[in-house]
């Protein structure tokens, strides 16, 4: 699974960076950035919670 922020829709509500900051973390400019790379299988169901919980929608899952 590989995860895509759309910076268009995101409001840097910054609910994915703080409750799953093993996933997102803060970028520079104030918005959430998520690794380039496939993510661990350990890792997906809480990208899972974070496109969820998403207040716009902006976390794309993509499976591989
Ligand atoms: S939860 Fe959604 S809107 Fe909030 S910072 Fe993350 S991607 Fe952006």
């Amino acid at each position: 699974m590989r995860v895509e922020i759309n910076r268009k829709t995101c409001l840097r509500s910054g609910q994915c960076t703080y409750l799953h900051p093993n996933v997102f973390r803060v970028g520079d400019d104030g918005y959430p950035l998520a690794p380039a790379e496939e993510l661990p299988p350990a890792r997906e169901a809480e990208a899972e919670d974070a496109a969820e919980i998403c207040p716009s929608g902006a976390i794309t899952l993509i499976d591989a």
